[in-house]
């Protein structure tokens, strides 16, 4: 139940399905069309027992939904959460078809998950429960089918992991079953930090736009993970300062600037940004409010809603997370003169190097970190600039003006393929 007062928070499929339309009325798309690309193609649940180290099974639910193949084989990561729920699955496979065709990378959306606490397993259970869910998801992925890669509270090592499951039932090797996997298993050099390096890249775009340059600008992250901390990194050494930071157990402030590099040591240490050296621990809900030009949302869905988007005092907003800001919270930060840099296009590095990846392993052939730098760099700054231009032609807001090129593209391609009589 919501507390007395205050909103209540909108569903992360509801607010997919609302941008969807959103984008869809400003491109003027038929009724028809839009039946046939803004529903999810096909969606599996699996039952996933999974026997715990003190020998009990414990039964855990999973996901896998494909939202488009429409321009090519489902692209998405697999969560490991809590908070996983089909509805939240649902929303992030189709958030990933727009952003693989902003990007305008031949792939369709797809995202997986498994609800549950990976801080609270054991090694062991993780990689049993892990291999349990690739072979139960196994009949729908593939490297012509739908291709996963990391996100929330998954990571390399994981990747390994289904990439051995996929492999030992085929009988072969099939590095191309995942992205995001470890460099010497047929990853790419730069993955790793390529979702955070994208949306420093926007963030560039943004600040040149804006005419401001990044040096001295004050920055907040929410979410100090793969793509928080790499952003923050990033921003911190082209002069602007972070001077907050959160994790889910907490958040740390220096309005002078957190050193960035020794920040990431200590998480790495003690698994948490609190209780960093020269910091001081504020709330939460103070976080979003601080006094800053850049706010980067890195963490989970709806962080901004209409609660606390009046609070927010930041002039760009860079979402690093996806669905981090709620439409009504949307309204609310477009009329304050935020400028919003939106998910599918702001933390499309990632899928845009793990397309990279699957690439040099379908060549067997592998690229120097230069060259995925700077052929990501170019598709970032190629993808902003599109979206941009819509946004000053048809004077709309930077999110619809990335899903009516997002949306328009799956539209043209879907329409092309035609109907199956
Ligand atoms: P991660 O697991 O590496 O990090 C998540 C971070 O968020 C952690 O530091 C965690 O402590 C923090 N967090 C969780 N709940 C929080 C809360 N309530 N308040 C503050 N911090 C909280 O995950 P990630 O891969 O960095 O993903 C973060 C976001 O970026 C997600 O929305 C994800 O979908 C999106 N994203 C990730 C990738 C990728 O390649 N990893 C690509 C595109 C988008």
């Amino acid at each position: 139940m919501p507390q007395a007062g205050a909103i209540e928070k909108k569903n992360a499929y509801e607010a997919a399905l609302e941008n969807f339309e959103l984008g869809a009325d400003a491109l003027e798309l038929e009724e028809d069309l839009r039946e046939m690309i803004k529903y999810p193609e096909r969606i599996l649940q699996v039952n996933l027992p999974v026997r715990m180290d003190d020998g009990h099974i414990h039964r855990f639910e999973g996901f896998r939904v494909q939202h488009s193949m429409a321009r090519g084989p489902g692209k998405g990561g697999i969560r490991f959460h809590p908070s996983v729920s089909l509805d939240e699955v649902k929303a992030l496979a189709t958030w990933m078809t727009w952003k693989c065709a902003v990007v305008n990378i031949p792939f369709g959306g797809a995202k997986g998950g498994v609800t549950c606490n990976p801080k609270e397993m054991s090694e062991r259970e993780l990689e049993r429960m892990t291999r349990r869910y690739a072979a139960s998801i196994l009949p729908l992925i593939g490297p012509e089918q739908d291709i996963p890669a990391p996100d929330v509270y998954t990571n390399p090592q994981i990747m390994a992991w289904i990439m051995d499951t996929y492999s030992m039932i085929k009988g072969y090797p099939v590095s191309g079953v995942v992205t995001g996997k470890p460099v010497s298993l047929g990853g790419s050099l730069g993955r790793n930090e390529a979702t955070g390096r994208g949306v420093f890249y926007t963030i560039q775009r943004a600040c040149e736009h804006l005419k401001v340059s990044l040096k001295g600008l004050r920055v907040v992250v929410q979410g100090f993970g793969n793509a928080g901390s790499v952003a923050a990194h990033l921003l911190g050494s082209n002069q602007s300062h972070v001077i907050a930071v959160a994790d889910s157990r907490g958040c740390v402030c220096n309005l002078s600037g957190l050193d960035i590099p020794k920040l990431m040591l200590h998480k790495k240490q003690k698994s948490t940004v609190v209780g960093f050296e020269g910091s001081e621990t504020i709330r939460p809900d103070k976080l979003l409010a601080l006094d800053c030009d850049i706010l980067v949302p890195a963490a989970l869905e709806n962080a901004i809603d209409a609660n606390n988007a009046p609070a927010v005092r930041a002039r760009i907003i860079a979402e690093a997370a996806n669905g981090p800001v709620t439409p009504e919270a949307d309204k609310i930060l477009e009329n304050k003169g935020c400028f919003i840099i939106p998910d599918i296009l702001c933390n499309a590095g990632g899928v845009t190097v793990s397309y990279f990846e699957w690439v040099q392993d379908e060549q067997h052939l592998f690229w120097e970190v230069e060259d995925v730098y700077s052929r990501l760099e170019r598709v970032m700054k190629n993808s902003f600039a599109e979206v941009l231009k819509i946004r000053l032609e048809r004077k709309v807001s930077m999110r619809t003006a990335a899903n009516m090129l997002g949306i328009g593209r799956v539209a043209e391609a879907t329409k092309l393929r035609g109907l199956y009589p």
